[in-house]
């Protein structure tokens, strides 16, 4: 390594150490609810029931300042028990706030911005929920609120599937794939009453203009990369990103090499189709650095984000193995130019920009 790569190393390290860091996506609890997944002590990095990329004894080691964790409802709960969907989401609110309870010295569970600036200041994670497939209401208002009331600070639209009122970019199941319905419109005024994000991650392009229509607080995609760099329905259009600049939103990046990388996308889809022999080429961090760059040049750097979607994920860039990993990329954007306000910025302080503007 040469004295200059040793110098920005570290001078990353500082820089990480001592910025809010914010991660806006994260899908740990369901592995907490579905393998049982003990998120008290620390596991391998990987991507079995055993294995994963996020728990205590890693967060702390992260040195993050706050951690979105999602309270993710399943496209087959609106398939196969379409009254369920509330209760599952129900269900990781009393996991979150289990774990919250067992470790009050280290976590912080959180509903203001301010618990960030808290959680700096003793040295403990402020963890938030958002709700992530707006299948979870149920078509109900009062439950949009119940969920609000257990905490909820943003519901991501849709998942995979589309519902009711809102249509996904992808649209599993047969599910809607088209634009906002008029209660979809009076969703996102109750999410604004409430103080809560509306999070545009997973929506359809026409839902996402119908929302930009509506919504007149800042906007976020919590967890979305650049579709200029990699053609993916999941991702963002130029476009969309200078739209959710426009609000004074953020886009935070994925880390999933599928969303990030072109090569990585074929060959899954190869396999997908059959090819079972194609290999999964290893994807390179500086991709990862790539997306949060374009994102930065198109929508402005105050508008770009961290959106991990850690252990919701089935592949990473190499040596972007956990959430222990995060000061690399600070490292990387640093090699290619940021500066540390920038840095400081992406790291975590637009989102808590937004978050001052929405929650509080
Ligand atoms: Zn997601």
């Amino acid at each position: 390594m040469s004295a200059r790569a040793e110098s920005v190393a570290a001078r990353a390290r500082r820089i990480y150490d001592d910025a809010i860091v914010i991660d806006g996506h994260n899908d740990v609890v369901t592995k907490v609810l579905d393998d049982g997944y003990d998120l008290d002590v620390r596991h391998a990095a990987g991507f079995g029931k055993e294995t994963g990329q996020t728990d205590l004894p890693r967060l702390a080691e992260s040195g993050i300042t706050a951690q979105f964790l999602a309270a993710w409802v399943d496209a087959s709960h609106a398939a196969r028990d379409p009254d369920g969907s509330f209760e599952r989401a129900l269900a990781y609110f009393d996991a979150i706030d289990a774990f919250a309870a067992r470790h009050p010295e280290r976590l912080l569970l959180a509903t203001d911005a301010t618990a960030v600036w808290r959680a700096k200041r003793e040295g403990r994670i402020a963890i938030y929920v958002g709700v992530e497939g707006g299948h979870a209401i149920e078509g109900s208002l009062d439950k949009l609120r119940e969920l609000r009331r257990r905490g909820a600070r943003y519901l991501t639209l849709t998942w995979n599937n589309g519902n009711e009122w809102a249509g996904s970019s992808i649209g599993v199941n047969g599910t809607r794939t088209g634009g906002l319905t008029p209660f979809g419109r009076d969703v996102i005024r109750e999410l604004e009453r409430l103080g809560m994000l509306v999070d545009l991650s997973h929506a359809s392009d026409r839902t996402f203009d119908d929302v930009l229509e509506v919504a007149t607080n800042p906007v976020v995609a919590t967890h979305s990369c650049a579709r200029a760099l990699a053609d993916h329905p999941r991702n963002l259009s130029d476009g969309q990103l200078r739209a959710v600049a426009r609000t004074g939103g953020v886009v935070g990046v994925n880390f999933y090499s599928r969303f990030l990388d072109p090569a990585f996308l074929a060959a899954a889809l190869a396999r997908e189709g059959g090819a079972a022999d194609v290999p999964l080429p290893e994807t390179p961090l500086s991709l990862l650095a790539d997306h949060v760059e374009h994102v930065a040049r198109v929508a402005g750097v105050e508008h770009v984000a961290l959106g991990s979607d850690f252990d919701g994920v089935a592949a990473l860039p190499e040596g972007m193995e956990d959430v222990t990993c995060l000061p690399r990329l600070a490292e990387a954007l640093l090699a290619r130019g940021f500066g540390d306000e920038e840095l400081r910025l992406f790291l975590g302080g637009n989102l808590l920009r937004v978050m001052e503007h929405v929650f509080d």
